[in-house]
């Protein structure tokens, strides 16, 4: 299921970004780049609202696209769900959600594409009697969840944007459901 997707380097006015050629292989966790607002419609920083002149200069948020004075636009971080090469200018808004995410993007996304091993609740297995358990992971473009094991062959993959709730499975006595 997992197919093969080449990328391609393409540079934007806010820096280099490595992207998939086709947008078929596009991870759902992508965020677009932000249209900028022009210089001519901020007058004044986004956030503080200080006046722009010679010395106080724009800056535009590379996340959000809005115009903020220096102070108001000094952090950059990487930026993983715009696909940036180099850490990038952020807002402190922006700085303070990218932040949040990148836990997820740095640990958690990981874990997720190494995949773990579940027990498959009886009531969905094709074959009661098999061995069931197998292993769930994320594809590698975080489009699919792909199922390993002796009984995958009777669980194909879900995309993940049908997946439409979740929970936590924390003991395979209580049936809990995770999906
Ligand atoms: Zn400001
Ligand atoms: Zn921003």
């Amino acid at each position: 299921m997992e197919a093969v997707c080449s990328k391609k380097l393409i540079k934007s006015k806010s820096g280099l970004r490595i992207v998939v050629t086709n947008d078929k292989f596009r991870s759902p966790f992508l965020l677009c780049e932000p249209q900028w607002t022009p210089d001519s419609e901020s007058t004044n920083c986004t956030a503080c609202k200080v006046k722009f002149d010679f010395v106080t200069r724009r800056h535009h948020c590379r996340r959000c696209g809005l115009i903020y004075c220096g102070s108001c636009c000094e952090s950059k971080m990487g930026l993983p769900r715009m696909c940036f090469v180099d850490p990038v200018r952020v807002c402190n808004r922006c700085a303070f959600v990218t932040n949040k995410e990148s836990d997820f993007f740095d640990r958690q996304l990981k874990t997720l594409t190494s995949g773990a091993t579940f027990l498959l609740d009886q009531r969905l297995s094709a074959c009661p009697d098999s061995v069931n358990s197998l292993v769930c992971k994320l594809s590698q473009d975080h489009r699919y969840l792909v199922f390993e094991g002796r009984t995958a062959d009777s669980v194909s993959s879900v995309e993940l944007h049908q997946v439409k709730t979740l929970g936590v499975a924390r003991d395979p006595d209580t049936g809990t459901k995770f999906f």
